[in-house]
Order: C-alpha cells, then sequence, then structure tokens
C-alpha cells in the first residue's frame, strides 16, 4: 500500500479488529487509510459490485469545536486526480452541528488536486533522464489515466523536488548503512564550469575513489570560487573521515592547498597519461598529415609525367630546336622528377 503513515503495530491490530473497506448497497466504502492511487485494486477485482466509492474516516472523528463523537451524514463528491465517481463521508456533531468531511491529508496535500504520489511522479522520471514537460504529461496519462497538463507537471515538480531529494537521500544513507559503505580515506577531487540560469557556476565534488560514495556535490556561483573557497570545501568535507590520498589533476593550486589539510597528494593517472602524450599526439598528428600530403602529390606527380610522356613519344632523342612544345615538356617532366626525388627523401 503506498499510505504515507507508517504501518504501527497499533495500526496491524486495528486492522484485525476493523475492516479497511465494506460493500453497502451498491457502494464501495474506502477507509482513509488506503490511498487513491491504491483504487484501481478495487477497479480490477469489484468494479462489478459497486457504482461508486465514499471515503470514511477509519476512525470515527470527534468534534473540533466541542469533542463530542461525530455522525454520519451524508456524502460529498470528491476528485482525488480529476477522477469521477469518488465522495467523501460527511460527519455532523449531534451536540453543536458541526459537520466535517472526511479527510485524505495523507494521501493530498490541502489545496492540490492530485495525490502526492502523482505529483512526485515527474520527479522519478527526471531521476531516469531528461524529459520535456509535455512528454511527462503524456507518460503520466498513459501509465495512470491522469490528464494532467504540462504547467502543473512543471508545478508539480519545482513544489516537491526539494521534498523529494530529502526523501531520496534518506533512503540513500539508509541503504548505505545496510550496506556497510564507510568512507576509505581515499578521494578524488575535481571542478566542473557550467551555466545554471545564465549564471556561471563552478560545482565542486568529492567522491571516495573506492567506493564511489559522493562525499559532498556542491554548485557555487563563479564568483565565489576562489582558493579559499577550495581549502574550506576540502577541509570541511573531509573533517572526521579518514584522510588517506586525495586525487586531483595537475592544477597549479592544489599542492599547497592539500598539504595544509593533512592528507597525501595524488595526481590522477588519467591527467599524467593525457599531460604526457597531448603534446606527443599534437606532433604525430601533424607529421601523418604531412606525409599524408606527401604521398598525394608524388601520385600527382607520377600521373602528370605519365601524361607529359604521351607527347612525342615516337620521336627519339634530343628534340629539336624548332620543336618548342617538346623541349618545354621535357623540361616540365625533369622539374617533376627532381620535385619526387626530395619528397621521397622527406618521406
Ligand atoms: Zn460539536
Amino acid at each position: 500500500m503506498n499510505s504515507v503513515k507508517p504501518i504501527t503495530t497499533n495500526i496491524i491490530n486495528d486492522i484485525v479488529n476493523k475492516p479497511l473497506y465494506y460493500f453497502k448497497n451498491d457502494q464501495l466504502n474506502v477507509s482513509n487509510i488506503i490511498s487513491p492511487n491504491d483504487l484501481d485494486f478495487f477497479e480490477e477485482y469489484y468494479c462489478n459490485y459497486y457504482s461508486e466509492i465514499v471515503y470514511y474516516e477509519y476512525n470515527r472523528p470527534s468534534c473540533p469545536k466541542c469533542g463530542s463523537s461525530m455522525n454520519s451524514n451524508g456524502s460529498r463528491p470528491a476528485k482525488p486526480n480529476k477522477w469521477d465517481g469518488i465522495r467523501k463521508k460527511q460527519y455532523i456533531c449531534p451536540e453543536c452541528n458541526k459537520t466535517q468531511v472526511t479527510k485524505l491529508e495523507d494521501h493530498i496535500q490541502r489545496y492540490s488536486n492530485y495525490t502526492r504520489a502523482i505529483c512526485q511522479k515527474s520527479l522519478e522520471y527526471e531521476s531516469i533522464g531528461y524529459l520535456p514537460y509535455q512528454k511527462k504529461a503524456e507518460i503520466i496519462k498513459v501509465e495512470n489515466g491522469i490528464r494532467i497538463n504540462r504547467q502543473t507537471v512543471y508545478y508539480h515538480e519545482s513544489k516537491y523536488s526539494e521534498h523529494y531529494i530529502t526523501q531520496k537521500e534518506e533512503e540513500l544513507q539508509k541503504l548505505l548503512k545496510e550496506m556497510n559503505v564507510e568512507p576509505s580515506g581515499i578521494y578524488c577531487y575535481d571542478e566542473e564550469y557550467l551555466h545554471e540560469n545564465g549564471e556561471k557556476c563552478v560545482r565542486l565534488a568529492i567522491i571516495d575513489a573506492v567506493t564511489n560514495l559522493i562525499i559532498n556535490d556542491q554548485v557555487i556561483y563563479q564568483e565565489d570560487f576562489d582558493k579559499e573557497f577550495m581549502e574550506i570545501f576540502l577541509k570541511y568535507n573531509l573533517e572526521g573521515l579518514p584522510k588517506k590520498i586525495l586525487i586531483t589533476d595537475g592544477h597549479p593550486a592544489y599542492p599547497a592547498i592539500i598539504e595544509k589539510i593533512c592528507i597525501d597528494h595524488q595526481l590522477c593517472i588519467f591527467h599524467i597519461i593525457k599531460n604526457q602524450r597531448t603534446p606527443s599526439f599534437r606532433k604525430i598528428n601533424k607529421i601523418n598529415t604531412r606525409i599524408h600530403t606527401i604521398k598525394k602529390t608524388i601520385k600527382k606527380n607520377e600521373e602528370e609525367i605519365k601524361e607529359l610522356q604521351k607527347y612525342g613519344k615516337e620521336k627519339l632523342g634530343r628534340p629539336k630546336d624548332s620543336d618548342k612544345k617538346r623541349k618545354r615538356k621535357i623540361k616540365k617532366i625533369k622539374h617533376l622528377e627532381k620535385e619526387n626525388k626530395r619528397l621521397k627523401k622527406e618521406l
């Protein structure tokens, strides 16, 4: 069940004695312990046995004004997730006539049309990958049969994101505790430059190199970022943790800061390799381009020589002074042959 209330021993004892739902006439009466998101269970198994659903208070309510036990007093329509065919039971105080309807606030936040589970749907999709709000709305429709417009999806996302992240973080912390994941003492640190809402930002991240545990991951404005901030960030986040090695790239600012934190410094192996190879690769690429050009030129020259040799093939020996055209061609051939000899040598 998707109820927000944790099921305690008290509730379990209650359930044994009190039903969670019952049928009366053509109505399905459902206690407000059951989330509207779980109503499809009844729809699947009992849809022929009722024409509408009536929510009632699991515990008979007391009057908020005088404290007397309240009695049933009809019902009022309700539209959780904008669904039709659902009502909420109304109660009345026999002493002071105050009325009150069944509360669904465990599942639906006040003034909202949608259950918490539906409001958080788009955030769940977000953790899988980027989707436009329109697409999220379409998936919610397909998955839950709920028509919701993209502005509402956006509103839910901005309203629930903080709560959702906190909740997920708590779940993760619990999981880490269960799995007995402890900081190893070997950490990677790096920065990333990015834009957020048009502002230049820096993201600082420190991650356990052995367990992949994120020690901290923080985005700040670039104007707030300097050596002092970096030092505070590292100092604060490593406080109380085992300190063996901090791995960073080769930025010249790191050694002095890391020395102050009393942890051994190691350059990231990837960066060592990269720093050593980048100049070599640049040179190799240049040479490869030159080799390619030379080979192409030699081939082109050879073809031109062949073409030039075709002229006056039947004539042997030195050309006559009057045969200026042939003379010119022979000169050209010699020039090309000389160039090819030089290029081959270079190759
Ligand atoms: Zn009363």
